[in-house]
């Protein structure tokens, strides 16, 4: 048997094609525009391939898009000083930081300064709260996309034993604690591993769902999963350079080989990656229409 592979490419495609509508919506009827602002400090590669395409999109959609591209050397003051220049601008429904931030800069203060109705990462301690709590409120994007891909796939989750590896605050923890919640892609029977876990092949191989979040490349192979299980792969590892300079990719889960036992997969790239962008801006819209008083 070969799995079905749950292309985010195109599960992306359709939720964008909602959105545009969504957005023409908004401005025809309501005069309203979502607006996003991406700040960058530093020249991280990876960084800036993520705010250059989370701009891109926003402008895609229709969305308004700022994009701050800082020092390296910015002082933690200064970004404080943005963030807050940007809570009080109503064209800016997300204020979105990439991370990691430079060593001198406390990431949780600059996160916890971000307005939390602006908190499209769904990163601040209030969002996080009322997504334990269940109450509405922005979801991290990454979990929020692996939702959206089970559910629009079709894959059951009621009732199934679902295996977590990683336990990140933006990614293992809250889609495992998501998946527990009496919800849409939830009422699961969670099990969240990590490195002190014991014995992570007992977990794996018993696993109906596994969601491999550690970023370790092709560290899960054939025989640490059962037939049939369904395999969501966020990892995104670079192992090495092709030829024109692209960087070369694999996800956490060796895809060849699990792939002949699982019944459904996600690839790398091209799986959980556009997801996490697309439901960024589903976010920013899901912002606009709230502080519209539209939802
Ligand atoms: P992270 O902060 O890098 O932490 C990795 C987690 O994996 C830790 O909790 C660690 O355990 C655990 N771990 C490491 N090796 C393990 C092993 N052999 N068995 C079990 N657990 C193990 O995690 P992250 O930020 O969630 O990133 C994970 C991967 O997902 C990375 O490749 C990242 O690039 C990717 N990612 C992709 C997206 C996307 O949109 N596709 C979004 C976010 C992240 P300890 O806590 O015990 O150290």
């Amino acid at each position: 048997m070969s799995a079905r592979i749950i292309s985010g490419v195109e599960i992306a495609k359709a939720i964008r094609e909602e959105l545009k509508g969504e957005i023409a919506d908004l401005k025809a009827k309501h005069n309203v525009v979502p607006g996003l602002v991406t700040v960058l400090v530093g020249e991280n590669p990876a960084s800036v391939s993520y705010v250059t395409a989370k701009s891109k999109t926003a402008k895609e959609l229709g969305i308004y898009s700022e994009q701050v591209d800082l020092s390296a050397e910015t002082s933690e003051a200064d970004l404080l000083a943005l963030i807050d220049k940007y809570n009080q601008d109503e064209k800016i429904h997300g204020i979105l930081v990439q991370l990691p931030l430079p060593k001198h800069i406390n990431e949780a203060r600059v996160l916890y300064a971000i307005d939390p109705d602006k908190d499209v990462d769904g990163f601040h301690p209030v969002n996080v709260g009322k997504m334990v709590l269940g109450e509405k409120c922005f979801l991290p994007c990454t979990p929020h996309g692996i939702l959206e891909m089970l559910q629009r796939s079709g894959v059951e989750t009621s009732g199934k034993e679902v295996v977590v590896l990683g336990r990140s605050n933006i990614v293992g923890k809250p889609i495992a604690n998501l998946m527990l919640q009496k919800r849409p892609a939830g009422n699961a029977t969670v099990t969240l591993c990590h490195t002190r876990t014991k014995d992570t092949d007992f977990h794996t191989k018993r696993a109906d769902i596994l969601i491999a979040a550690v970023g370790v490349p092709n560290l899960i192979k054939a025989d640490q999963v059962k037939d049939g299980v369904v395999i969501i792969d966020v990892g995104v590892n670079r192992i090495g350079m092709s030829e024109s300079g692209k960087a070369i990719l694999a996800g956490d889960v060796d895809f060849e080989s699990v792939k002949e036992k699982a019944s459904f997969i996600t690839p790398v790239p091209g799986g959980v990656g556009p997801m996490t962008i697309t439901m960024l801006m589903k976010n920013t819209v899901q912002s606009a229409k709230q502080a519209a008083g539209l939802l």
